[in-house]
């Protein structure tokens, strides 16, 4: 599946550049020209990698992965200006990945994407392997078993997809469509409804029986599973 690319960067002649360039190389491209838009995009989760230019309207650069690290850990590479020295060293503090100096060669661009979505997959590989947690909520993926306060909890292929995604992205909303695509199939064509049914299935085996609020329902947007001790 090609890998997806939101562009975050208010020049248009940039982002347009910048997408012709990667939509060459195979990537799947979404670009917004404002901080504030951009932010929502990232949060809203499916990007494997985010470019981040630091001056932008409605939010800049900085405050977007200040914000955005909170809850994700996407991959982030910043788009700075030549002599921005300051810029680089908070982004980099703030979590971004890495950075390229502007004017850049697109070449050294996508080598930069390139190992750093190298490296993110190796690290999921890493926690894929291991324990995804909620609270006494526990999800082995790969001994396949899900317990609630160490009892086991049966669950179909399906269920255990979608419980598995939240739990890859605790406090992310994940929109039905999300959930379209990456547990049902890339190109699925039918009622996103499946989704909501899937839910009340999980619902009903989980919340129902531990009287929990685990799936969160964001009205207009999706559901989220998130970690208490992450909220604000
Ligand atoms: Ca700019």
């Amino acid at each position: 599946m090609a890998a997806k690319v939101l562009i975050i960067e208010d020049e248009e002649k940039i982002s347009r550049f910048l997408e012709l360039e990667l939509t060459h190389e195979g990537y799947e491209v979404k670009k917004s020209a404002d901080g504030r838009e951009g932010l929502d995009l990232a949060l809203a989760g499916g990007f494997d990698i985010v470019l981040l230019d630091i001056m932008l309207p409605g939010l800049n650069g900085l405050e977007v992965i200040r914000r955005l690290r909170k809850v994700s850990d996407v991959p982030v590479i910043m788009l700075t200006a030549r002599d921005a020295v300051m810029d680089k060293v908070s982004g980099l503090d703030m979590g971004a990945d890495d950075y390229v100096t502007k004017p850049f060669a697109i070449e050294e661009l996508l080598a930069r994407i390139r190992v750093t979505l190298r490296k993110n997959e190796r690290k999921a590989e890493k926690t894929s392997s291991s324990l995804l947690e909620c609270g006494k909520l526990r999800l082995d993926s790969a001994a396949y078993t899900v317990t609630y306060d160490g009892n086991p909890i049966e669950l179909t292929k399906r269920e255990f997809a979608m419980l598995e995604l939240m739990l890859q992205n605790k406090n992310i909303v994940l929109s039905r469509d999300t959930f379209l695509e990456r547990v049902w199939s890339y190109d699925y064509i039918g009622e996103t409804n499946v989704v909501d049914v899937y839910v009340r299935y999980l619902r009903g085996k989980i919340d129902d029986v531990y009287g929990i609020n685990l799936i969160k329902t964001v009205r207009g947007v999706g559901y989220v599973i998130k970690d208490e001790s992450h909220e604000e």
